[in-house]
């Protein structure tokens, strides 16, 4: 298993993350267990920063806080003084109670309730990305109702879209998300914008993909979104302040994935954007980027007990765990990869090849053929790279209670989300009175 951050090996043969070994975390915390490198997920904020500074350029950082979002990481954002993304009521509730600036903030998604709406106007955050047209106007109503002026970006489908080294350039304007340019909706939608005294349009934004490993698609969207703002500019006059180009930079899950270094991506990207718009004379529009995966996804390691083990002699050997699909989904939905280790044995050779299979009434494979030392029962295995998508994807399937999750740093473990307890599961339950016990061991 790849050593990500603070990840070591140490003189006990064990593995130690932010100076904390864990065997000491699963003791004091159980399995499985969500571990954070909290100098790893500041380090990542830092890199976009600096690279974004020796750029020269005007920039906004956010962090996409779907990748992982809970009251102590959305405290972390603010101290590293990045903006954050919200897609959803629960994303905005979680950053306002953690007293992240609402200015700081910026709403997302393809079909904002109005109760989202509402709730981003009521809070009075940075900005709203607006993605339809139905939107446009509910937010116009609810804004003009509410004698609140609102900054927005139109959310744009280039046509464009990345995953890891592919990149397709046509056919794409088939997707949920934004106003498309091919058509001419989004040339429609900076039209209506101008309907509404409350907006004031900020510029653009798009989102090409995730996990991407090179920069030609945002080059490509760049290419697609100045010939936008000039036709919009000579049309309307209107000159785009802002371009927002999402996130996706890929991090490294697994042997052949080959992200490049954040300053590469940021350089890449702002040295391409500034020849184009200044080859364009075209004012270069303040840069902004939604990193998620890549801020804290090599941050996190996922620790599980091995339990069952099973050997099929000639086919396979199946070496269980005390999670699965509930605590880290992406294998199911994704395929995708992992590695791991047996932490408590960080020393020994890797003897054999086993798949290393979740606990739950599925096929849930979370490694398929991955080399490990022949484990036993009660080992302590890791998975690395677990710090985007999981926690934030987990569910409460075969009832099982998601796990704890602590930030680790200089040998110190915190806790940031406790293990959900037997009444987590309950809590929202409720039994029509019909149904009910004579006594019920819980409640009512
Ligand atoms: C998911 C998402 C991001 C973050 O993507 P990562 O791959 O985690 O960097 C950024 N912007 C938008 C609009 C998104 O939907």
């Amino acid at each position: 298993m790849y050593l990500h951050g603070t990840s070591t090996i140490n003189e006990r043969g064990h593995l130690q993350i932010g100076g904390c070994d864990t065997t000491d975390l699963a003791a004091t915390f159980g399995t499985p267990l969500y571990v954070m490198d909290e100098e790893l997920i500041r380090k990542r904020c830092r890199e976009f920063i600096q690279a974004f500074r020796t750029s020269g350029l005007k920039f906004k950082i956010a962090y996409a806080s779907k990748a992982f979002c809970v009251l102590a990481m959305c405290r972390l954002i603010d101290e590293e003084e990045l903006d954050l993304d919200v897609a959803s009521d629960g994303e905005l509730y979680t950053a306002l109670q953690a007293g992240f600036p609402a200015e700081r903030i910026h709403l997302h998604g393809s079909n904002k309730t109005r109760v989202e709406l509402e709730m981003a106007l009521d809070a009075g955050i940075g900005c709203i990305v607006v993605d339809n047209l139905m939107e446009l106007e509910l937010l116009g109503s609810l804004a003009t109702e509410k004698n609140k002026r609102v900054n927005i970006l139109l959310r744009v489908a280039p046509g464009v879209e990345a995953h890891t080294h592919e990149y397709i350039t046509t056919g794409n304007e088939d997707t949920k998300f934004g106003f498309d340019l091919a058509s001419g909706a989004a040339f429609l939608a900076v039209k209506a914008v101008a309907q509404y005294p409350v907006f004031k349009l900020l510029g653009i934004h798009s989102h090409i993909g995730s996990q991407i490993f090179e920069v030609e698609g945002f080059k490509l969207a760049v290419d697609k979104l100045i010939t936008f703002a000039l036709q919009t500019r000579d049309e309307t006059g209107i000159v785009f302040q802002v371009l927002n180009l999402g996130g996706g930079f890929g991090v490294r899950y697994v042997e052949g994935d080959t992200p490049l270094p954040i300053t590469a991506y940021v350089e890449a990207i702002t040295q391409d954007i500034f020849s184009v718009f200044t080859s364009n004379h075209y004012p270069v529009p303040e840069i902004q980027i939604e990193p998620g995966r890549s801020i804290v996804g090599d941050a996190g390691t996922t620790l599980y007990t091995v339990g069952s083990i099973k050997e099929i002699p000639g086919i396979r050997k199946y070496v269980s765990i005390n999670g699965g699909l509930t605590d880290n989904p992406r294998p199911a939905l994704y395929q995708a990869q992992y590695e791991a280790m047996l932490a408590n044995r960080g020393t020994e050779m890797d003897e054999e090849l086993v798949t290393v299979a979740g606990k739950c009434c599925e096929s849930d494979t979370m490694i398929r053929d991955t080399r490990l030392p022949r484990a036993n029962t009660g080992d302590l295995l890791a998975v690395s790279c677990t710090g985007a998508y999981t926690y934030s994807m987990a569910s409460n399937y075969n009832r099982y209670r998601r796990p704890a999750v602590v930030f680790v740093k200089d040998g110190t473990a915190e806790l940031v989300v406790r293990r959900e307890t037997y009444l987590d599961l309950i809590n929202c339950d409720v039994i029509p009175v019909r149904l009910r016990a004579e006594s019920l061991p819980y409640r009512g």
